[in-house]
């Protein structure tokens, strides 16, 4: 796919790139191992100030950060503001706690003193990243800003439609203070993968997009014996118990569906309601869909953008056509929103059946799934009715009893009485087809660095 900035809200193509040649490629890979020959022996303390001073940089600049996230994909100003704040958040919790993630830590084993046997952290190398553009800075900050601090380098191959959000991250770390190549971008087509982690100087390979891009990945990294992690879709259930405050439920619903337009892998695409509740709970969640307005992404006063281009509008139409095929029930639950603009219209369906592909499908824009489930167990078991497993929510006012329920939810992380919510201190990461390998605290840090075992020895021991 070529590399272009398009406007989803007026159509306009603002700028294209040319996709990087072969040999760009191995120009960017032999900068990022160069580089990573003098930082991985740079004291943590200095690898730390420089995300430090880019968190502070993106701070300062908030609104001009945002306005390229909303120019690229569309997303509403105020939520682009919140995605700059989130990425400083990230830079600053590494450059405040990485190096605590990265002490060694002594083990006890027999014969030996209290530090004798040490667990340390060595950086591996140049890693690849390839992230989407639903978030476009806070996906690379995820990845960079822990494996960074950890001494690594990385090789970015953005979302083609996010070219500039890429060039962007490499000028933050830039003027941070970081060295060249730390981030080096490439306009990368898929066919560079192969010949990306066929190179030795590669350590592994981080990816977050859909399951098709996880299962290519995955493969070309188990072909070249290359460590990798997929942060893959989602199909959160959102599941309301009969004794749940119902009217704040709908509520967070309506909101974690649709923020982000509802291309967040993290939406709540699937309101599981028991029956008792089910139809106050529905009349609330109509009237707070009812009242998004579509409109501009850089007016403040629009509370729902248009989709990130006009190919995921199409796409997202016909998934709904093949629902209503399925049987399913398709209502237009949102006002109509404008003709310009790659805009999705809220829709409910209901009457899905079960075992039908709609049932096991995510849909990356504002169509909720709803389910009328007899009691908690059912709802357990149509929350875990999914091939995905990325996270999930639970309402009740018994918070013992969510607990239960949250444990018997087959996904990484679940949020008791919120949607799914994604934070600077708390690790992000699926199971299933949602993939593997965690990002953020000392999870994400972990996941591409060399736990060494260093045992000193008494030169006079025997074995
Ligand atoms: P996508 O098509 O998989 O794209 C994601 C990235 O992968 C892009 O950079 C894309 O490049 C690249 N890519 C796709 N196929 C590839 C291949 N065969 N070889 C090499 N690179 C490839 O994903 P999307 O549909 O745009 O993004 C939304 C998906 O990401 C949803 O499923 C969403 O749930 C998931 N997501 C997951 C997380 C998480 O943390 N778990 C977070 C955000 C999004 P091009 O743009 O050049 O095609």
């Amino acid at each position: 796919m070529a590399y272009a900035t398009t406007n989803p809200y007026t159509g306009e193509v603002v700028k294209t790139f040319p996709t990087a040649t072969a040999e760009e490629i191995d120009q960017a890979v032999t900068g990022a191992d160069a580089t990573f020959r003098t930082w991985s022996q740079t004291p943590v303390e200095e690898r730390a100030a420089v995300l430090a001073k880019a968190a502070e940089i993106l701070r300062a600049n908030k609104r001009d950060y945002a306005e390229t996230l909303t120019l690229e994909m569309g997303k509403l100003i105020g939520e682009a503001e919140a995605e700059v704040e989130l990425s400083a958040g990230i830079l600053e919790y590494y450059a405040n706690h990485g190096a605590e993630a990265l002490a060694p830590r002594y083990l006890r084993a027999e014969g030996f003193g209290d530090q004798d046997v040490a667990l340390v952290n060595d950086p591996l190398g140049v890693l690849y990243a390839v992230e989407p553009w639903n978030f476009p800075y806070y996906q690379v900050i995820r990845i960079s800003a822990p494996q960074f601090l950890a001494g690594n380098t990385i090789v970015l191959k953005h979302a083609s439609n996010v070219p500039q959000s890429a060039l962007r991250m490499v000028e933050l770390y830039r003027q941070a203070g970081a060295p060249e190549n730390l981030l080096t971008n490439v306009f990368a087509g898929h066919d560079a993968t192969d010949r990306i982690l066929a190179d030795s100087r590669v350590r592994g390979v981080a990816l977050t997009g859909s399951e098709g891009a996880g299962a290519a990945i995955a493969s070309a990294a188990a072909k070249n014996l290359k460590k990798s992690t997929l942060e893959l879709g989602g199909a959160d259930a959102f599941v309301v118990l009969e004794d749940a405050e119902v009217e704040k439920a709908a509520k967070w619903a309506a909101f974690g569906r649709h923020w982000n337009a509802g291309q967040v892998c993290v939406s709540s695409k699937r309101l599981i309601v028991v029956d008792a509740v089910y139809d106050r709970f529905l009349t609330e969640y109509r009237r707070h869909v009812a009242e998004l307005v579509a409109g501009d992404p850089m007016d403040p006063s629009t509370t729902l953008a248009p989709l990130s281009s006009q190919q995921a509008a199409d796409d997202l139409a016909v998934q709904v056509e093949k629902a209503k095929a399925e049987g399913a029930t398709v209502e237009a639950i949102g006002a109509e929103v404008p003709e310009q603009g790659a805009f999705a219209r809220p829709l409910l369906v209901t009457d899905i059946p079960e075992g039908s592909a709609t049932s096991q499908t995510e849909f990356f824009g504002p169509v909720t799934q709803l389910y009328r489930a007899k009691d908690e167990e059912d709802a357990v078991r149509i929350a875990n009715d999914t091939p995905f497993g990325l996270g999930g929510s639970v309402f009740s006012t018994d918070i013992e009893r969510a607990r239960k329920v949250a444990r018997r939810i087959d996904t990484g992380m679940v949020f008791i009485n919120q949607p799914t919510g994604v934070k600077a201190d708390v690790p992000f990461g699926g199971v299933k087809h949602s993939g593997y390998g965690h990002e953020l605290i000392d999870l994400g840090i972990k996941e591409f660095v060399n736990q060494k075992v260093v045992v000193v020895s008494d030169i006079d021991g025997s074995f």
